[in-house]
């Protein structure tokens, strides 16, 4: 099979990342927001390869080589959660994304800053330096341009609440797909759902888009007036 992206839910069944009072797993989370964002990036045809099963923990140097047996692959996209040592609560938080290193046109990079932009949009607090570079394997030793998340850190209490919401988890989910088709080229957008974002912004009935979906330039149109609904 040919894929289009590869994700990487970090860590693996019996890591030792988890949140102080242990409510919170890392890797529990990573494969949750991995899934989810697999599924929205299926349903717009953009194929997915997974780097690990729930059940599962590979190495780093095994991720890559998952990762590079298929060459087609032109995003490698690595999901964790932030720490702040020194045992306890910390108050560091905020989203961000590593990559192995500078270079504003690379597309490591270009990656990086759709997944941050949409990540923005969608009101997810981000770190002030919030796009680093770091020499971690899966960054380096991947043949794909690579970027890996930070989503938050499960060192503060604050941050652990919204990492385990299901809801939280969904929107975070929503943006870093959102991200990757930006990079990718793909419009998102589909008529559907600019029918129903419409619907609601002006409160229409069913017959009035039907009207206005006949309309010759009814489908620009109605992804004109979703642009402007979307928060
Ligand atoms: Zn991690």
């Amino acid at each position: 099979m040919e894929f289009q992206v590869c994700i990487d839910p970090g860590h693996g069944p019996g890591s030792v990342n988890k949140s102080p009072d242990g409510r919170y797993e890392e890797q529990e989370f990573a494969m949750d927001v991995s899934q989810r964002v697999a599924a929205i990036l299926r349903g717009h045809g953009v194929d997915v390869l997974l780097t690990r099963s729930k059940d599962e923990f590979p190495s780093l140097g095994e991720r890559c080589r998952i990762a590079n047996a298929h060459p087609e692959i032109r995003l490698f996209v690595s999901i964790h959660s932030n720490a702040m040592g020194g045992g306890g609560w910390q108050t560091p938080s905020g989203h961000m994304i590593f990559t192995s290193a500078p270079g504003e046109n690379e597309d490591r990079n270009r990656a990086a800053r759709a997944i941050l932009n949409s990540l923005e949009q969608a009101g997810i607090p981000l770190r002030k330096s919030c796009l680093q570079n770091q020499k971690f394997t899966v960054l380096t030793d991947t043949s794909a341009p690579a970027v890996l998340l930070e989503h938050g850190f499960h060192t503060n209490l604050e941050e652990v609440e919204m990492l385990l919401d299901p809801a939280f988890r969904q929107k975070l989910a929503q943006a870093d797909a959102q991200g990757i088709l930006d990079f990718l080229g793909i419009n998102a957008s589909q008529p559907n759902q600019d029918r129903d974002r419409v619907k609601a912004r002006f409160g229409l009935e069913e017959q009035t888009i039907d009207y206005l979906e006949d309309y010759k330039y009814g489908k620009e149109l109605l992804s004109k007036l979703a642009e402007g609904g979307k928060t």
